[in-house]
């Protein structure tokens, strides 16, 4: 068996049967926790290229805030022996969506690349989806924020300014994937490894985040995977989740 046959074998451990045949691509994450620093670099790109609103002390304070990203912190052993560790958290793109099959307007679906999608304009914010997301990756817009002048200047013109009523989360940065997939199509090929990257896998000093696609076995992302530190959040659930987090030892 060739190498990147392996690689496909191996991948189906994570996917669904089927699925590599069913996607021409299949965007996925590798996190590596064993380089994470918690420096929220990824947080803040997230923020300033998906046009997320800061909802100030008290919009905080209320649960009120917007977040495609977070770092979750832990608290690891007993003092003294005691060690920090850091999970970046986002959504994680599911193969079995439990956001999906709930929403009762199909205002999120599964995507021709396998990524999971939200459509704005179809959302009437019953926020079921949030409710049965077990990442809580999702966030509600309870207010039409607003940008004043100069700051409406900082707002990226390629993504939405979402309004009052409608869910939102992470997207992979699906504005960079468009882009990049016009750019291969006018080549007539497919997207080169490396050349699309979200705003968080741009911005990490530690490159602990690697996107790539998961249909194409000599992939970063795919390599990476196998790893024996590998797993997927919360997989008992059978969610099959997009992005694999390598274990912090
Ligand atoms: S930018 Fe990288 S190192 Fe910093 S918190 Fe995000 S994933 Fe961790």
């Amino acid at each position: 068996m060739s190498d990147s046959d392996s690689i496909k074998e191996k991948w189906k451990k994570y996917r669904n049967p089927g699925y590599q045949d069913k996607f021409d691509y299949s965007w996925g994450m590798v996190i590596d926790l064993d380089r994470c620093t918690g420096c929220e670099a990824c947080v803040t790109a997230c923020q300033a290229e998906n046009n997320l609103p800061i909802v100030g002390e008290e919009g905080f304070r209320s649960g009120r805030e917007i977040k495609w990203i977070r770092i979750e912190r832990y608290w690891d052993g007993e003092y003294p022996d005691i060690k920090l560790r850091f999970i970046p958290m986002l959504c994680q793109h599911c193969d079995n969506a439990p956001c999906e099959p709930v929403c009762p307007v199909y205002a999120t679906y599964h995507n021709q690349d396998g990524l999971n999608v939200q459509v704005y304009n179809r959302c009437i914010g019953t926020r079921s989806c949030a409710a049965y997301c077990p990442y809580d990756a999702r966030s509600f817009n309870w207010f039409s924020f607003t940008w004043d002048k100069p700051l409406d200047e900082q707002l990226n013109p390629d993504v939405t300014v979402r309004e009052k009523g409608v869910m939102e989360k992470c997207t992979f940065c699906i504005q960079r994937i468009r882009q990049a997939k016009d750019t291969a199509k006018d080549q007539n090929r497919r997207v080169r490894d490396g050349e699309v990257q979200p705003a968080c896998v741009q911005s990490c000093p530690t490159q602990a985040l690697v996107f790539g696609d998961r249909n194409d076995p000599d992939s970063a992302v795919s390599k990476l995977a196998q790893n024996p530190r590998g797993y997927q959040v919360l997989k008992e659930l059978n969610t099959n989740p997009s992005i694999i987090y390598l274990k912090n030892l």
